[in-house]
């Protein structure tokens, strides 16, 4: 490893590095130690920022709600005429949400309000419409109320200057929500992510054209699109590479001009045609090539410049696995986010389960709850790494670590729903 790598020379002084059988968790490490955030940020519409990450603190420029507003349909009063109910009070007037009633309540008088109104001035109660009986332009009320009851206060949800939001929040539908309450019409995010995305293999065709013998259909692209999508990266679709050395290095180069990132599928392996590896090594570096896990051992992490390469494997349910293991959260962090915590908990196989000690794996499984609501697993069946319908069955991954062997019915099996 030459100097001009300055990770890789760092790397060599961590005694258990080995690039050719790298351990899950440790993969992990590796990714986020080399990853550094996007730093540009732009101001956006509040419409245009749905999955996009805040590049500061928000804190609310009001109170919410702005005023003290009734919580009930009900009569406004003053409490100090309930604190002697039962009671009977005149009605002098209504109060509709977006619609005040103007003037001030005294002694022995209430206002008919609905939920959502402004409390009238003089008013600090609102008693509920179905604890009185209206007697003409009178109401009575019975006794068994406290200061303040129905009415929600200026603040109450959010005081002003409290902070709402922090930096590195995605922004999904409750907070478009939630910024637009605060009259917030823009924010400041961190500019998208670029992700540069291409397939690679002669026997590859696109969907929608016919197949000629001993070719297939390239999945990849589409299920890493939709992956991709998921997370509101700006997608830099290169299509399909052919296996041939001349036209993937020019297409690794130039996909490092342009992304932050690049996500090859195929041509990792060391197959006659996987050149992709070779030339990494040739015009970036290669932090590592094999990963101890199943599916997605032949999986490529390195640097082309100061793009992040992920050379994943060629089959269609290793593509899926190790993006959503190792790809996912790496692209999080570069894009300012903290990386979600993997929900995982433990459920009952309800079949045996076959699995080699030797490397972590992932298979698919369909988890329920039965009739105790004990946590139950099956698996999809065949397991093979081509096998997609797998995918689409499944609503978790059965986590196997390494040392595990077979395992029977009715043991007790790691699932990570997704
Ligand atoms: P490779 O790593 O290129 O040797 O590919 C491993 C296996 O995955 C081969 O059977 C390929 O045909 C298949 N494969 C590679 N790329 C794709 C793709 N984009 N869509 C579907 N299958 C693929
Ligand atoms: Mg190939």
């Amino acid at each position: 490893m030459e100097a001009d790598h300055p990770f890789l020379s760092s790397l060599e002084s961590l005694g258990d590095y080995d690039p050719d059988s790298m351990p899950v968790e440790q993969a992990h490490r590796l990714i986020q130690q080399s990853l550094t955030v996007i730093t540009e940020q732009e101001s956006v519409d509040l419409r245009s920022a749905l999955q996009r990450t805040l590049a500061s603190d928000v804190l609310s420029p009001m109170n919410v709600p702005p005023h003290n507003y009734s919580a009930m349909d009900g009569y406004a009063a003053r409490f100090d005429d309930l604190a002697n109910a039962p009671c009977k009070l005149k009605i002098i007037g209504s109060a509709y949400a977006g619609h005040a009633f103007e003037g001030r309540v005294s002694a022995g008088k209430c206002v008919h309000i609905m939920t959502g109104a402004l409390i009238p001035d003089g008013c600090d109660s609102v008693v509920m419409q179905e604890h009185v009986r209206i007697d003409g332009s009178w109401v009575e009320i019975g006794a068994g109320h406290h200061r303040g009851e129905n009415i929600r206060l200026a603040g109450e949800d959010i005081a002003q200057g409290a902070t709402v939001l922090t930096r590195g929040q995605m922004i999904r539908p409750a907070e478009m929500g939630l910024l637009a309450s605060l009259g917030l019409s823009e924010v400041v995010v961190y500019r998208k992510l670029k992700v540069a995305l291409f397939s690679t293999g002669d026997e590859l065709q696109q969907p929608g054209s016919s197949l000629a013998a001993g070719q297939i259909y390239d999945s990849n692209r589409y299920s890493l699109f939709g992956m991709l999508g998921e997370l509101g990266v700006e997608i830099i679709d290169m299509g399909n590479i052919r296996d041939d050395v001349a036209s993937l290095k020019a297409a690794l180069l130039e996909a490092a001009s342009k992304a932050d990132v690049l996500i090859t599928s195929g041509g990792v392996s060391v197959g006659e045609a996987d050149y992709v590896k070779q030339l990494l090594a040739e015009i970036g570096e290669v932090v590592f090539w094999k990963i101890a896990m199943k599916p997605g051992r032949p999986l490529a992490y390195g640097k082309i410049g100061i793009c992040h390469f992920f050379g994943l494997p060629g089959n269609p349910v290793a593509v899926m696995v190790t993006f959503q293991q190792l790809v996912r959260d790496a692209l999080r962090l570069l894009m300012g986010q903290q990386p979600k915590p993997i929900i995982t908990f433990q459920a009952v196989s309800a079949d045996p389960i076959r699995k080699i000690p030797g490397r972590m794996e992932f298979q698919r499984g369909i988890l329920s709850q039965d009739e105790n609501g004990r946590w139950i697993v099956h698996t999809t069946g065949g397991q093979g790494s081509g096998i997609l319908s797998s995918m689409s069955k499944a609503n978790c991954f059965i986590v196997l670590p390494e040392s595990q062997g077979n395992i029977e019915a009715g043991y007790t099996v790691q699932v990570q729903p997704f």
